[in-house]
């Protein structure tokens, strides 16, 4: 069982902030900015690029909700999911990334000369 599988059966511990039938949302472990929030499907699936346009229009509603619960929706916010090898996927479990509670940088996201030969 993967490691946010067993987050979703209570078999790790972790910080849960909004669940529902479908959904669970906890505090990342090494948060990348002040607000830093899992959300994730209870069911196991390996990464956006596997997941049903129907799942995603209630995770949709999810995110929004997570974004209320703690109180970034009118600030702003930044939902991210990493897939596979270049995209920085550590976890195989389809997770997005919101991320909030301060002005966020947009950056360097490749080592690789985005001009150049990759
Ligand atoms: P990825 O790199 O796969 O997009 O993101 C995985 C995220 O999961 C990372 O931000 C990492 O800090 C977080 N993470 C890894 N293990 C755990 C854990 O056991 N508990 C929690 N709450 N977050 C974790
Ligand atoms: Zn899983």
């Amino acid at each position: 069982m993967c490691l946010f599988c067993k987050i979703v059966n209570r078999e790790i511990p972790s910080n849960i902030i909004l669940e529902d039938e479908n959904f669970v949302a906890f505090h990342d472990i090494n948060p990348k900015a002040p607000v830093h929030i899992l959300a994730i499907p209870k069911i196991h699936v390996d990464s956006f690029d596997a997941v049903s346009p129907e799942m995603m229009a209630k995770m949709t509603t999810f995110i929004h909700d997570v974004a209320k619960e703690v109180n970034i929706q009118k600030s702003g916010y930044r939902v991210i999911t990493n897939i596979g090898e270049n995209g920085g996927q550590e976890v195989g479990h389809l997770h997005f990334h919101i991320l909030g509670g301060a002005r966020l940088k947009w950056g360097h996201f490749s080592d690789a000369d985005p001009q150049g030969h990759f």
